[in-house]
């Protein structure tokens, strides 16, 4: 019996599956360093990593280590957490020199969000003249 729980917990874990949150998430996965990613920036509580398939010349998406699913399902206890995320996306486009940046959370499937796991989408780099006025506005067509 103890055999067969141990291997049963073996196997969740190579799944990824989170024994504490009972969630499979990708973005934990990436934040436990279970699946590989670009980390540009790491704290106790956020990571920072380059975006698989970007959006911008500079795509970066920021998280919580902890899984909270979306910024509908924040607490009152995540104010320091939310606050952590915003001054990373700051820090991190002073960091590789982004004049001008999109901060985007999507939320929720209607807003466009695909992954369940809470994060910011730090988008820049578009530096010259056609570039610039090619950027997107969120959610509308130019
Ligand atoms: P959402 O639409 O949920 O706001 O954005 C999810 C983002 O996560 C997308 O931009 C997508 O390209 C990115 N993404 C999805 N899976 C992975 C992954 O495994 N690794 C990384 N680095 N980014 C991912
Ligand atoms: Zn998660």
């Amino acid at each position: 019996m103890r055999r067969a729980y141990k291997k049963t917990i073996s196997f969740l874990r190579t799944t990824g599956y989170c024994l504490r949150t009972k969630v499979d998430c990708i973005f934990c996965k990436i934040a436990k360093k279970e699946v590989s990613s670009n980390v540009v920036y790491e704290d106790d509580q956020v990571m920072a990593f380059e975006d698989i398939k970007p959006s911008a010349p500079v795509h970066y998406l920021i998280v919580p280590k902890e899984h909270i699913q979306s910024i509908a399902h924040l607490e009152g206890n995540h104010r320091d957490i939310l606050s952590k995320i915003i001054y990373a996306a700051k820090d991190l486009a002073n960091k590789f020199g982004l004049k001008g940046y999109k901060l985007v959370f999507n939320v929720g499937k209607e807003g466009g969000q695909v992954i369940d796991h809470l994060h910011l989408h730090l988008l820049g780099g578009w530096n010259n003249k056609k570039d610039i006025e090619a950027v997107p506005h969120p959610g509308l067509d130019k």
